[in-house]
Order: structure tokens, then sequence, then C-alpha cells
């Protein structure tokens, strides 16, 4: 009889034909030390390039151990991840770990021993942030201090998707079926007993970084319109305060007029006053377009990825 699955190492890969032949063997001395009831899954996110073809090969040498599923296009890793969560066996746990070494392989054990002794997520805190810019490091503070003062739930800095998820809280995550998806912030919503776990992160391995600051803008605002609706509540009192402006400057003008007469002047006050509200409306709209935009991406349903190919190791 095949031994149950009790750790399945979760790695998500886009175009990663260069880091894959160096990750995988660690992965798997990894996972064979472990014991064997532990198995390795790719998500192959839409690559283009020998991704899947490599993943193959490692599955046709270990069959039993490694597994892979390859999304029909490029979803983004946040979804290739939610695609591996809901192929893993019931009552595993998962650690998640990126394609390119920056998570190293070989301090899973360590984490599986403070799961054992207890907690149910044990998530990496980057004490290092080796080969990040400077400019990096400070946007990625900046947006640590933002989230955390704008959301309820706290969001650990410098955690990246490198952690243990214990069954119960896996079970929990494919619970939450939203399409816009930050993946840090799902995983410190469900809540459980998580330990943090400090680590250098290493420089990859091979080729060349997926995320520019464009995509991590659009993950940051990702982050804060899913767990915060502080900027709602922003555009509010904006608009109240400039309303009640407005109101205290249209009584100033009525005394001044009824004291002084109207030798019509004040069409330098009344364009600012137009271009200031003209702005804050817009913006006020584009903070409801923002949280509109994304109640309409809900509404529609879809499905969160879409497989092409599923080959599992039998459980
Ligand atoms: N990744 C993915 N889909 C994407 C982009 C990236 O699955 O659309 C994977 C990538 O292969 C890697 C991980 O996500 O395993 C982290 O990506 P990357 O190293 O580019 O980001 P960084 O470490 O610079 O934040
Ligand atoms: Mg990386």
């Amino acid at each position: 009889m095949k031994p149950t699955v009790e750790l399945v190492l979760l790695v998500a890969a886009h175009n990663e034909e260069a880091a894959l032949p160096a990750m995988h063997p660690r992965l798997l001395a990894v996972a064979e030390a472990l014991g064997p009831g532990v198995r390795v899954l790719y998500v192959d996110d839409g690559s283009r390039d020998g991704t899947w073809a490599l993943m193959s090969g490692f599955i046709a040498a270990t069959p039993d151990r490694v597994g892979a599923l390859r999304l029909s296009r490029n979803f983004g890793k946040e979804l290739a991840l939610t695609a591996g969560l809901d192929h893993v066996p019931p009552g595993a746990a998962v650690v998640v770990l990126d394609a390119d070494g920056q998570d190293p392989p070989e301090l899973v054990p360590a984490m599986v021993a403070r799961w054992r002794a207890g907690a149910e997520v044990v998530f990496g805190r980057r004490s290092e942030r080796h080969g990040e810019p400077l400019l990096k490091r400070a946007t990625a503070a900046a947006f640590y201090r933002v989230i955390n003062a704008l959301s309820d739930t706290p969001i650990p800095r410098d955690t990246g998707d490198f952690r243990l998820i214990g069954p119960r809280a896996v079970e929990a995550l494919r619970g939450l079926r939203e399409r816009q998806r930050f993946m840090k912030g799902l995983f410190a919503w469900v809540g459980f007993r998580a330990e943090a776990f400090d680590y250098e992160r290493a420089p990859r391995v091979a080729g060349a970084s997926q995320f520019n600051y464009w995509r991590l803008w659009n993950l940051a605002i990702e982050g804060i319109t899913g767990f915060s609706t502080v900027p709602l509540r922003v555009a509010t009192y904006v608009g109240l305060f400039s309303a009640l402006g407005a109101f205290a400057f249209g009584v100033w003008i009525i005394l001044r007029t009824l004291m002084w007469g109207d030798p019509v002047a004040g069409w330098p006050s009344l364009m600012v006053v137009i271009a200031l509200l003209g702005g804050l409306q817009l913006m006020a709209l584009g903070i409801i377009g923002e949280y509109l935009g994304r109640l309409y991406l809900e509404a529609k349903q879809r499905p969160l990825y879409i497989i092409d190919e599923a080959r599992l190791p039998a459980a």
C-alpha cells in the first residue's frame, strides 16, 4: 500500500527552464529525506519555454514523487498557487516555494519540525534580501506600512509566499474563491497559529525576476483593495470636508457681496475652486471605480484558472 501524502512541496513556475534543472534535484533530495509521504507538485503557469518538458521529464524519472499541472495560459503566480492548493490531497500540509531557488528548499525540514511542534502555519521572514535593489526594498517596506495601516488583517512584513501551511489552513484557503487574489493577505486572513521563520533570501539561481515595478504596483493595489475599504471612506471624508469648505466659502462670498457690493472680480478664485472640486470628484470616482471593477470581475463568476493537463502522482 502506498503511504498517504503528508506534505506537498508546491512550486509555481513561469518560464523557468533556466532555474528548474538546478532547483529540482534540491527539492527531490529534501522530499526524499523527509520520508515517503512527501511530494513535489509543480504548476506550469503557461510557460512558453521548455518548462513543461522539463517537468514531464521529472515526472518520468520519479512518477511516485512528482506531479505537475499545466495551466492553459499564464494566469499569474497567485492563481497558479491556487490551482496547486486545489490539487493537494486532503490532509496534507503544503510548503510554497519559488522555482528560482530564492526560497531554499533545504530549510523545509526545519519548517516541518516547527509544524510538528504545533504551529499550523510557518512563514518565512526575510532577514536579508540578497540581490534585491534598494528601491525594491524601500517600496516593499512602504507597502507593508500602508497596508497594515489600512487593513484589519495584519500582514506580516518582509514575508513572501515561502511558507508551510498546515492541512487545516489549506482547507480554509480552498474556501476562499475570490478572483482578485492577494495570497499573502489570504494566508494571513485564515489565521491559525502562525510562527515566523527567519531566513536569508537567496539570489535567483538563473533567469530574471518577472515582477517589475508595474506588476508590483498592481499587486499592491490588489492587496489594499482586497483587504481594506478605507480608501472608499477616505473619498467620503475628502468629499465631506471639501463640501464644508465650499459652503463656508459661499457664506463668505454672500457676506462680502452684501457689505461691499459685487465688482465682478474673483475669476481666479472661481477657477481654483472648480479645478479643486473637479480633481477631488475624479479621484473619488476613481477609487469607487477600483472597487466597482473588482465587484464586476467577481460577479462574472469565471473559474479562477483553467487546467490544460494534469499529471498527478497516485495519492
Ligand atoms: N511566477 C509564476 N507566474 C507568473 C510569474 C511568476 O508562476 O506569472 C513564478 C516564478 O516562476 C517564480 C515565482 O513565481 O517561481 C516568483 O517569481 P519571480 O522570481 O519572478 O519574482 P520575485 O522573486 O522577483 O518576486
Ligand atoms: Mg524570484
